[in-house]
């Protein structure tokens, strides 16, 4: 697979990717279209300076990526996904 770039909300929906957001405290995770994201804090916000809160646990610890099952699926549309 080739090098990608993603630093921003932007780069994932060009991918057709879902975020993948991970809580490092207490290994919670969600997915979110970034489509959705968009909406509220624009193409260009970095993935890293995501305002995003653990519903389990409060922590804002939470570690951002791709979600690479999403990834492989052919521009796949999954049902909306639930909040953290
Ligand atoms: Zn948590």
């Amino acid at each position: 697979m080739r090098a990608l770039t993603l630093r921003t909300i932007g780069d994932l929906f060009r991918l057709g990717a879902l975020l993948l957001a991970a809580c490092r405290s207490c290994g919670h995770s969600a997915r979110f279209h970034p489509g959705d994201m968009i909406a509220f804090l624009g193409a260009g916000r970095r993935l890293d300076a995501l305002p995003l809160v653990c519903s389990r646990c409060g922590s804002r610890d939470v570690a951002v990526t791709a979600d690479r099952d999403s990834l492989l699926k052919d521009r796949h549309r999954p049902a909306k996904p639930k909040d953290i």
